[in-house]
């Protein structure tokens, strides 16, 4: 059971079946696979069926999984997706700290036909204090120290028309704001986490040893 402060309220996560996945057991009781939520399976349906996008996004995504399972890197992935997409203008949405792996990344879209553009978290060079960060606040307190700009990332990809958003390494936050005005779709090569090298899901993996005190 999942929630807080009282609040317990099943769902796919108190899941041990699978049943959606497997189809050769039984629901469980809370299942979000229910008559309920019906209409609301049956209408995405009809949204891959009539939005030409969301349809094509859909199986291209679907095929480059069958056509390449376990077999190619995301790197590779993103590649025969923006191939499958018709894409040719990639975007990439760097962090300014991973901007030497965002130029290798491009160097390989370079070597496979596609127009690469790369816009660094940091551009425009707008001081943290200008949208009322104070200076306890930033990490190297009393100095110039400009703010990471998801918004501007953005929207130069959309003033470039990119056909395809690759996010590498942006902040948590930053790049929920980047994927709320990129025009283009956006995928991600890259999830920063500063600490584990950029393997966030190391985190999970060692929560029953060494990372067990994050559940104190
Ligand atoms: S949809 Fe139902 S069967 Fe699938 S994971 Fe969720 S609860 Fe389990």
């Amino acid at each position: 059971m999942d929630g807080k402060n009282g609040e317990q309220r099943a769902s796919c996560i108190s899941c041990g079946v699978y049943n959606c996945d497997s189809g050769d057991k039984t629901f469980p009781p809370f299942c979000l696979t229910n008559e309920e939520n019906r209409p609301i399976i049956e209408e995405t349906i009809r949204i891959y069926e009539t939005d030409e996008q969301t349809g094509r996004v859909a199986r291209a995504s679907a095929e480059v999984e069958g056509e390449h399972y376990c077999q190619a890197t995301r790197v590779e992935e993103i590649l025969y997706f923006a191939e499958k997409i018709g894409a040719k203008k990639i975007g990439i949405a760097t962090c300014v700290g991973l901007i030497e792996e965002s130029k290798l990344f491009a160097k390989i879209l370079r070597a496979k036909g596609f127009q690469p553009f790369g816009v660094a978290c940091k551009v425009g060079g707008v001081d943290k204090n200008v949208i009322g960060i104070p200076d306890e606040k930033k990490v190297d307190r009393g100095g110039y120290e400009p703010i990471c700009n998801p918004v501007a990332q953005a929207k130069l990809l959309n003033k470039e028309g990119t056909d395809l958003n690759v996010i590498v390494g942006l902040c948590v936050g930053h790049d929920s704001l980047f994927i709320k005005y990129s025009d283009a779709l956006v995928t991600t090569l890259v999830t920063k986490d500063r600490v584990l090298g950029h393997n966030p899901v190391a985190a999970l993996y060692t929560l029953g040893s060494y990372y067990k005190k994050i559940l104190r």
